[in-house]
Parts: structure tokens; sequence; C-alpha cells
């Protein structure tokens, strides 16, 4: 029977953010595919003696499927180590067809993606009641193009959370399509690079107007996270809109209201 490849989400760095599965997974894994240079090397630490680690960062993707086959011949357990969670912007079914195709065996174990790690290394939440109920996770276009409909001035005209991946080098892009959907210049936005990263972190607060000056000043260039949302800032604000999930007037499944409730009831 050949071995079973597992594509773990490493979380964004800290190695401390792998899930226990990942964790312990990687602790019988007989091989480990990893991404150079964005998983902190700490995690392949976890690794047994003995097992064969190999940096993906030089490798094609048909050359990561053959390698990974190749150890599933002479292993039970091959681990495939990618950045964040494999299910975004991680060529995971690129890499798992020709498995299929080769009668292996895969299976994916989710990681934290670093636009959780992100909004978490600056206090910030991404939904607010009344403000945004919702997030997009989405990137610019680079050498990669956004399918038709996706423009990121089309998806900011919703003006809910974004999380802009892998465009920090492109952030006059991001600007010109904010500027295009109406959002203001005093706009706040929070770029975060290497969330996560024991002693690399860095959180540069600023606007629509001068997040890029302010980028540029700290050197923040590469492995950065752009949340552009109307919730940022909200630990400060005057007036907040109550959670109806713990508002005192809302009775739910496992609690009974204590107070009347508000003339416009809603549900959580
Ligand atoms: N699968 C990954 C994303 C891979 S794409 C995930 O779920 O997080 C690579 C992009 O992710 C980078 O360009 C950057 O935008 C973001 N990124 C990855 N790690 C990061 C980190 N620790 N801090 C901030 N952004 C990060």
């Amino acid at each position: 029977m050949p071995g079973k490849v597992w594509f773990v989400g490493a979380g964004p760095g800290d190695p401390e953010l792998l899930t226990v599965k990942g964790q312990r997974l990687l602790a019988r894994a007989g091989a480990i595919l990893f991404a150079g240079s964005l998983v902190d090397q700490a995690a392949t630490a976890y690794a047994p003696a003995g097992c064969e680690i190999r940096d993906s960062k030089d490798m094609t993707l048909e050359e990561m499927s053959a390698w990974l086959a190749e150890q599933c011949a002479r292993h039970d357990t091959v681990v495939r180590l990618q950045t964040g969670d494999p299910g975004l912007y991680g060529a995971l079914i690129e890499v798992t067809r020709p498995l299929t195709a080769a009668g292996i065996e895969w299976a994916v174990v989710p990681g934290v993606s670093s636009a959780f790690a992100s909004a978490a290394a600056a206090g910030e939440s991404l939904t607010l009641p009344e403000v945004t109920q919702t997030v997009i996770l989405t990137r610019v276009a680079g050498r990669t193009p956004m399918p038709p409909g996706e423009e990121l001035e089309a998806l900011a005209a919703h003006r809910s959370t974004l999380c802009i991946f892998l465009s920090i080098t492109l952030l006059h892009k991001v600007q010109d399509a904010l500027r295009a959907a109406g959002w203001a210049e005093d706009a706040p936005i929070v770029v975060v690079q290497k969330a996560s990263w024991p002693g690399q972190e860095k959180i540069i607060r600023g606007t629509l107007a001068d997040i890029k000056q302010r980028c540029q000043a700290e050197k923040v260039g590469s492995q950065a996270m752009i949340i552009a949302s109307p919730t940022l800032g909200a630990a400060d604000w005057p007036e907040l809109a109550r959670s109806k999930l713990y508002d005192p007037s809302f009775s739910h499944r496992f609690r009974k209201a204590s107070a009347p409730p508000a003339p416009s009831e809603d549900t959580p």
C-alpha cells in the first residue's frame, strides 16, 4: 500500500499556530515538502529524526506532485506543509490532481490563515453588527489575472471587509480601486507584515490616503496582509451597536432575555 499525502496548513508563521492534528502528522511523517519562503522553518522542528525534509521553492507544481508520489512508495505519511490554510492561494488542486491520477490518497488539514492572524495581531474584528457582516478574501491582479467581475473596485463597492493577499507591492492599485469605489481618503487601512512571526511582526495603521507612504517608511514591501474595513479602529469608537447575541433583550437557545426586546428585533 502506498502512503498518504497530507496537505497541512502550517498557519501564518508562529509554530504554535499549527493545529494539533498538523503537529501530530508532522511528528510521524516520513517525508515533508515545505514552502520555503513563507513557512517558518520552525514548523519542521516537529519532524522526527531521519525524516526527509525538502524545500519546494525551486520546484514546479509537476515536480512537487512527482516528489510527493515518490515518497509515498517509501513512507506511510507524507506531508506537504504550506502557509496559512492550504485552500487559499495554495495551488492545492494543481498538485492533488496528478496524485489522484496516480492512485495516491490525499487529505487536507486546515490551517490558520494569515487573514485571521493579521486581524488578531491588530486586535481588530473583521465583522461588526450593523457595520459589516461580510468578509471578502481577495487579491489584485498580478501575473494571475482576476476573473471578470472580481476586480477590486467591484468588490470594494460592497463596503464590507476586504482582506487583500499577495498585493503589498501593488498597494497603489489597491488605493486606485478603493478610490474608484468611493471609499473616503480617511478610510482606515491596516497592513500586517509577518503576522505572528516571533519577533518579526509589523503592524502599520494608516488611511487610504497615506498607507502607501507609511508602508514605505517602515520598509514593508513583502509578506503582508492588507485589511481595508469599516470595522477598523472600532475598539476606540465612542459608540457601538451591540451584537444581538449578547444583548440583554435578546433570548436564544442558551439564555433567556433579561430585558424587554427592542422594537426591531433581529436574529444574530
Ligand atoms: N494560504 C495562505 C496564503 C498564501 S498566499 C494563507 O491562508 O494565509 C501568500 C500571501 O499571504 C502573502 O502575499 C501575504 O499577503 C499573505 N501572508 C502569508 N503569511 C502572512 C503573514 N504571516 N502575515 C501577513 N500576511 C501573510
